[in-house]
């Protein structure tokens, strides 16, 4: 079995720019990815606050770029999901031992990277009409919604974001937000507020999805008079938050009661040789530029660790 340096699990912004200056340090470097390249990222089409890109940049574009970036300085990238990690290895081969379906790798040191995924409400009605007009991707799914009514429920950037891209399809845009106050940033909000397709029902939550075999309308109530009454719409998107994506862990490092892996400002964990970052680690700002420089100040810590290892 193969031996790595460093196993990064997961290929978005953080577990890329990780596996970039690991392959510059020409530590030997597996990046495993269960999904698409990119991570979460993906599903938003453009990025507007990437430094160096003013008017913003297509995600795909961008991840591309840091795609062929890693592989230039010799990382191996592999489309695989790791379910479950070995510590405290003691064979000849290594520390740390990461399962996949069909394979098994060994390595002295771990990045975990492997970000988060969308909350979803909980409510009847939504996991039985995914896909059938609930979504969590306005970009995969906003063309489906040309001249239709939707719903958007979530007040931060994420959900402020995707409403103002569904406008280019949709003939209105419903954001349902559970306070008074929207979350998002204020430039978004400015957007919003002046887009004339996009209105703002507050104070309200969504009860419950009705459909049978595609969404008709959402039951909302507002949480302030208390009553409740149906929203017809055709299309439902869920923007209301992440959750890490850390279940393969299996509870083997420290995390905040959500799951977010805890590290300290070098991105250590609680075990040696391990470090995070990322959306899969607890912090204050979930950026795409945040990861980046997670990712990287992972690396660092990590080749410290390699040097001074015994
Ligand atoms: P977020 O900032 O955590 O916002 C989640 C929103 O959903 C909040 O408005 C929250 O309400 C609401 N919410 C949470 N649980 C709910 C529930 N059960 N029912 C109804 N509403 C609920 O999440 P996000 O917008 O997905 O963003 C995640 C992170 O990525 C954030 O740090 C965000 O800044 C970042 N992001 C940045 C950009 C950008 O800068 N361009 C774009 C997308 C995402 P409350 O406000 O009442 O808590």
């Amino acid at each position: 079995m193969d031996m790595y340096d460093a196993i990064i699990i997961g290929a978005g912004p953080a577990g890329l720019t990780a596996g970039l200056y690991t392959g510059r340090y020409r530590l030997k470097t597996l990046l495993l990815e269960k999904m698409t390249i990119g991570g979460q990222i993906i599903m938003s089409t453009t990025i507007e606050n990437f430094p160096g890109f003013p008017g913003g940049i297509s995600t795909t574009e961008l991840i591309a770029k840091m795609e062929k970036q890693v592989r230039e300085v010799g990382v191996e990238i592999e489309n695989a999901e790791v379910n479950a990690i070995e510590f405290h290895y003691e064979g000849l081969s290594g520390n740390f031992r990461v399962k996949t379906p069909d394979k098994e790798f060994s390595a002295k040191s771990l990045i975990i990277s492997s970000g988060a995924h969308w909350k979803r409400l909980g409510v009847p009605g939504e996991d039985k009409l995914v896909g059938k007009g609930v979504s969590f991707c306005a970009t995969c799914d906003a063309p489906f919604f040309k001249n239709k009514e939707v719903v958007v429920v979530g007040g931060g950037d994420k959900a402020i974001e995707e409403a103002i891209f569904l406008t280019s399809y949709a003939a209105k845009v419903m954001i349902i937000h559970r306070r008074d106050q929207l979350r998002a940033t204020e430039i978004l909000q400015e957007k919003a507020r002046s887009n004339p397709k996009i209105s703002l029902i507050l104070d309200s939550v969504v009860e419950g999805v009705i459909g049978e075999n595609k969404v008709e309308a959402v039951k909302v109530k507002n949480v302030v008079t208390g009553l409740s009454s149906p929203i017809s719409c055709q299309g439902l998107f869920i923007f209301i938050g992440i959750a890490p994506s850390t279940e393969f862990l299996k509870n083997k490092l420290a995390t905040d009661d959500s799951g977010f892996i805890i590290t300290d400002n070098k991105m250590k964990a609680s075990h040696d040789g391990v470090f995070a970052c990322g959306d899969c680690r607890q912090k204050d700002l979930y950026q795409v530029i945040t990861a980046c420089g997670e990712g990287a100040q992972a690396a660092y810590s990590l080749h410290n660790y390699l040097l001074h290892k015994k």
